[in-house]
């Protein structure tokens, strides 16, 4: 295995020597893992391999922080190794990763069982944890042709990789359900697990989640974070579950799992259509504005395709001073930042009146990107019940979420209206995404809704 292999061609070298790529982690659990060599990437190679780079254009502003909110580990149901899942993200160019399993938060003594496994290396998955971290790191225990092995905890492993660049996020995705629709609750920064809350109804389930992570927010002080899951996942929920949903900001608009339905169908409508559906029920009763975050949603670390869900599909750009738990989540909730399956802005700005949003071209032509700006205007008909069952918001659709103004190139401003409830962005490259959501899919970014009055601000660089 040649080190070579280590440097990525599309991403700016990481921060430490290829010297230390087959360092070893302590093998005492107690151990102050904070002071072992940072380890390098060995699972990345496996991914450019077969010409998955998860790289986006190489961005000159310090202060945009890629990262992923959403991955599962063996924890829950995930295919991999949380370390192995994390040396993914930190060997490319994330600076934050939430690995996020199902009522599950990595904690405790934990052993399970191991099928064999062969990943993209062709090697057992086993065979590569050992070989990654060591033997003595690799917990594991054959009984009468049974595999066991035992879990790093969260506490245990996050020493080697955090750093300066890099973070991880304790996170939880809270997964409940009613009547068949699954309700599914991320939980970013979480102190303690939350288990399900269950309730009268999906929006009570809902609420009910959403109220314990606010209520652990409180007791804690420390800023935890709630996001919608896939929204059409088993069409769960409706658009009305989100406009009443009290003390929650953030949806997944784009969730890289193959089941997750983002385009929805002719009778649900897809994650866009929601998001402006919401944002004009919300905006007329004088709610709260909702920002779109994407996410890999990953469980497939072994075999990529179509049909699972594999990392590096979806993530947010957040623009903060600084990489540390709170400057990010503050960003988040300022909503300084944007949601991005392939496409790298360079700046966005707002000055009162005027969205304005550049584009980082990397290496695609600058011609092949259009910008489109989406508006709901105060003319739309709001469906105005105070209550959840007077509303039929699909059949509002119609007049919510149009195109105002789209521009080709990687430069683009829109001025609102009068009228305008909100403006945001969509901006869609004209290079596919390699290893889509859907086949045909183009790298695209989101940038989030701004209303009439808001404040001004600028997020990176604006020519
Ligand atoms: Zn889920
Ligand atoms: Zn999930």
């Amino acid at each position: 295995m040649s080190l070579t292999y280590l440097n990525r061609a599309c991403c700016p070298p990481a921060p430490y020597s290829t010297s230390n790529a087959n360092a070893r982690p302590k093998a005492d659990a107690d151990a102050n893992v904070k002071a072992t060599p940072k380890p390098k990437a060995v699972f990345a190679m496996l991914m450019l391999a077969i010409g998955l780079s998860g790289c986006g254009s190489a961005t000159d502003n310090a202060n945009w922080h890629k990262g992923n909110l959403h991955t599962h580990s063996l924890w829950s149901d995930g295919d991999h190794f949380p370390e192995m899942i994390v040396d993914w993200y930190a060997s490319r160019d994330y600076n934050f990763l939430a690995i996020s399993d199902h009522n599950t938060l990595q904690e405790g003594n934990r052993w399970r069982t191991l099928p064999a496994a062969v990943g993209l290396d062709g090697i057992d998955r086993l065979d590569a944890y050992r070989a990654r971290f060591g033997d003595d790191w690799a917990e594991h225990i054959d009984s009468s042709g049974t595999t066991w092995v035992r879990l790093k905890t969260l506490e245990e492993y996050r020493g080697l990789f955090e750093s300066d660049d890099f973070l991880l996020f304790q996170s939880e995705e809270i997964t409940d359900g009613y009547d068949g629709h699954p309700i599914h609750l991320n939980a970013t920064n979480i102190q303690r697990m939350i288990a399900p809350q269950q309730g009268s109804s999906v929006f009570d389930v809902l609420q009910r989640n959403v109220d314990a992570v606010l209520a652990q927010r409180e007791e804690t002080g420390e800023r935890i974070v709630p996001h919608v899951n896939h929204p059409n996942f088993v069409w769960g929920l409706t658009p009305a579950d989100l406009v009443f949903l009290q003390g929650e900001q953030f949806f997944e608009v784009y969730n890289g799992h193959p089941a997750v339905r983002n385009e929805g169908d002719s009778t649900h409508l897809s994650m866009e259509d929601l998001w402006d559906v919401v944002l004009a029920e919300r905006l007329v009763r004088g709610g709260d504005v909702l920002y779109g975050i994407a996410t890999d949603d990953a469980h497939n670390f072994l075999r990529l395709g179509l049909d699972v869900s594999n990392p590096g599909r979806g993530w947010i750009m957040v623009n903060a001073d600084q990489l540390g738990t709170e400057p990010i989540l503050e960003a988040m909730e300022r909503g300084a930042f944007y949601a991005s399956s392939g496409v790298t802005l360079s700046g966005v700005h707002f000055d009162g009146s005027t969205l304005t949003v550049s584009v980082d071209p990397g290496d695609v032509e600058k011609g092949a990107f259009r910008i489109d700006f989406v508006t709901t205007t105060t003319d739309y008909p709001a469906t105005g019940g105070d209550e959840y069952t007077e509303i039929d918001i699909f059949e509002a659709n119609g007049s919510s979420g149009n195109i105002a103004s789209s521009i080709s190139g990687t430069e683009g401003s829109y001025t609102l209206r009068d009228n305008d409830l909100y403006v945001r962005a969509v901006v869609t490259s004209g290079r596919l995404k390699e290893n889509p959501y859907q086949e045909g899919d183009f790298e695209q970014a989101w940038v989030q809704p701004v209303l009439p009055g808001q404040a001004a601000f600028t997020l990176g660089s604006v020519q």
